[in-house]
Parts: C-alpha cells; structure tokens; sequence
C-alpha cells in the first residue's frame, strides 16, 4: 500500500566542525530518511548568529522534502539525524555541529510540548526565509500569510548566499 506522500521544509543550520561541509552532509541524510524524499535544497547561505556574540558565523540552507511520516515521527527522525552529527546542546543558543528544525508540515498548525508548528520563530529569521523562498517563492506560512510578506522584517540581518558553492 502506498502511503500519502506530505510536504515539509526543514531548516539547516551548522556552525562547527566544517560547517558547509556538514550541512552539505546533513542534506544527504536528508535524501536517504526511510519513507521520505528531498525535492529541493536552497543554497548555503552564511549568517551570524543570533542571541549570542563571538560564535563563528552559521552556515544555514533549507531543504523541502515529502513524507509518508507523521510530524512527530519526521520530527524525531530528524532528531537522529543530528545525533549522527554529534550535535551539542550545552546551552541555548550554543554552537552546533548540526541543528535540524522542522519549519512547516503540509498545512499543520501544531502546538505541543515537543512540536511547534509552524516553528515559532522561522518568519522572524533572514537565515530561513531567505532560502525558503529560493526554493519556494509563493511559500504560505499557516497563520502568518505568504513567506515573502515577512522579508521587510528580516532585511536587516546579515545573510550572504555562498557562490560556487551548490548544495
Ligand atoms: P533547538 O535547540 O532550538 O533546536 O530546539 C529543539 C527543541 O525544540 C526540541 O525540544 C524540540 O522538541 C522543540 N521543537 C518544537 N517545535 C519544533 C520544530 N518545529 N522543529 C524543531 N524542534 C522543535
């Protein structure tokens, strides 16, 4: 039986231990996750970081994938995948080798203790808008309208697409 396939995007994000290439990697994993598809990957974009001075900058992309998952079962599939890359979480807004978050799932407007759908803070963040509307311009953000509304809101903080550097 063929399971529905549903999309979703996923937000990249690295900032130590060679970041484009774990981010690079981390898209990999992406395409090989059991019942799951990547249809598209921005661009690698660096950005500094947000919520704390003097961390090496953040090498960011955003991936669009499909899935015959749950939400929670892909959140926590992706959950594996930055255990694989040694994530560390010593402290909020600490570096990482890897961070994975699930930005949208279908249309689904979630708010439990272990999921937020869509994640709370993407509209608010150059680092995610920016390549999601590269790989999808027309993106509706359940509850906050059309992604590319949120733009003017983020144009203040740094973000340089890498060149040369496809994903
Ligand atoms: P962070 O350290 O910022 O990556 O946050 C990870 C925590 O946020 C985990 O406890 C997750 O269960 C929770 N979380 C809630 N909503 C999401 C989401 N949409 N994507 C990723 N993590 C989420």
């Amino acid at each position: 039986m063929n399971l529905p396939m549903r999309p979703a995007f996923v937000a990249l994000g690295a900032n130590l231990a060679d970041p484009v290439i774990q981010v690079r990697a981390a898209l990999e994993a992406l395409a090989e996750l059991s019942g799951s598809r990547l249809l598209r990957a921005s661009s690698l974009y660096r950005s500094a970081p947000v919520g704390i001075r003097g961390q090496p900058d953040f090498i960011n992309a955003v991936a669009a994938v499909e899935t015959s998952c749950g939400p929670q079962e892909f959140l926590a599939a992706l959950f594996d995948v930055e255990a694989r890359f040694g994530r560390r979480r010593d402290f909020h807004h600490a570096p990482r080798t890897l961070d994975l978050d699930l930005l949208l799932f279908d249309d689904l407007v979630i708010d439990s203790t272990r999921l937020t759908l869509p994640h709370p803070r993407m509209h608010l963040r150059a680092f995610v808008i920016v390549p999601l509307l590269e790989i999808a311009p027309q993106c509706q953000i359940p509850g906050r309208g059309q992604a590319e509304a949120w733009l003017p809101a983020v144009s203040m903080q740094p973000i340089a697409r890498l060149v040369g550097q496809p994903a």
